[in-house]
């Protein structure tokens, strides 16, 4: 395998040569005809104009479809294993926007049935509880009750399971094998999952009576599940869904991604002030060993997750981020000032967001979609 890095749906390690990662899977970059027919849609989200949402399949075929008034839904989701952090935060925030922009109907499947599978230590009880906590924090980030439907898994199956049947048919366990690295060692239900995760890219149609377009926003690390949905999609009757990837939320001790598996490097949304202050108070940066020196030789924003931070997620002017890291590599600003202020900014973030998030306790039963 090139490079030294593994990103599957179940694992994301190494330095991430997001560029190989376009070629590794077959994507496509997101150009910049691609950006400037969606700024003229509304603008641009500071996501695209960046680049954290770099990569796509068939974009230009669903816009076709959508000039044309076909419109499309919304896919994405979460399989709930644990507590959202901010690193899940970033592509729903992304699907918002799309939905804002498009007025596109959200389907949001959580996974407690795959959580399950894949993780030997929790009990189905504690994947559907963590589904419904889980989904406080979608409906906190102010989704459209009307066009959003979360979809519990173990609760529409009985919707789902006609569909994934229909998947499950056409994959042969040697593509599951090769697409996903299992082995004889792994047990039946995974080797199934991913049937049920194509489902709700073919739901909407079902439910609508008429062949519905889908965009799926997600982390690039999702995209081999897709590929087995878009594989099967047109011998099924459906089309294949279209895909807007992001990059990986980066980790506060530095490294591509933001990890449940190491809680200093991953803010959660429930995490108290303190306790924000504390893990930005100890992120790996781009600094010098001494102000003294930071001051002479001026620090190194590519690399700092404090800067990073800012650049994908809390810092909504490009010309604020291009003086960070100016100011940074003259050695103008030091460390201390700059955890300060994402500390600020995280902590006025999630005080808002926790509110949202009780408030969002009343509203479960108008977005969780009920199944018979
Ligand atoms: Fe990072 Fe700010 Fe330090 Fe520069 S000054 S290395 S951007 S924390």
């Amino acid at each position: 395998m090139e490079g030294d890095f593994v990103v599957t749906p179940w694992q994301v390690t190494g330095d991430i040569d997001y560029d190989q990662l376009i070629q590794r899977f077959g994507t496509k970059k997101v150009d910049q005809a691609l950006l400037d027919r969606l700024a003229g849609y509304g603008p641009l989200h500071p996501m695209l104009r960046r680049g954290v949402v770099y990569s796509q399949r068939d974009m230009e075929w669903l816009l076709d479809l959508y000039d044309k008034g076909v419109k499309f839904s919304l896919y994405t989701g979460r399989g709930p294993s644990g507590n959202t952090h901010l690193g899940h935060l970033m592509p729903w925030i992304f699907c918002k926007y799309l939905q804002d922009t498009f007025g596109a109907p959200l389907y949001f499947q959580m996974t407690d049935d795959e959580k399950f599978l894949f993780n030997e230590g929790l009990s189905l009880e504690d994947t559907y509880q963590k589904a419904m906590d889980n989904a406080l924090d979608v409906i906190a980030l102010g989704f459209d009750p009307d066009k959003t439907k979360i979809i519990i898994d173990t609760d529409c199956i009985r919707t789902l399971y006609p569909l994934s049947l229909k998947v499950a048919k056409k994959v042969t366990f040697s593509t599951a094998k090769a697409v996903f690295g299992f082995d004889n060692s792994t047990n039946i239900g995974s080797i199934f999952f991913t049937s049920v995760q194509s489902a709700p890219a073919f739901l909407p149609s079902v439910l609508e009576g008429r062949n519905v377009p889908i965009l799926i926003p997600c982390g690039i690390d999702q995209d081999p599940h897709f590929r087995v949905t878009r594989d099967v999609a047109e011998s099924l009757g459906f089309y294949k869904p279209a895909l807007l990837h992001t990059k990986m939320f980066p980790g506060l001790t530095g490294g591509d991604k933001m990890s449940s598996s190491v809680p200093d490097s991953t803010i959660y949304t429930t995490d108290t002030a303190k306790v924000v202050r504390r893990k930005v108070g100890n992120a790996f940066t781009g600094g010098a060993v001494s102000a003294e020196e930071q001051r002479k030789t001026g620090g190194k924003p590519e690399v700092c997750a404090v800067f990073k931070y800012q650049y994908y997620l809390f810092e909504p002017s490009d010309q604020a981020l291009d003086d960070l890291a100016d100011r940074c590599r003259k050695g103008d600003v030091l460390c201390g000032e700059c955890k300060k202020m994402l500390s600020d900014r995280l902590v006025h973030f999630l005080e808002g967001h926790q509110r949202r998030r009780e408030e969002a306790k009343s509203q479960l039963g108008r977005f969780i979609m009920r199944c018979e």
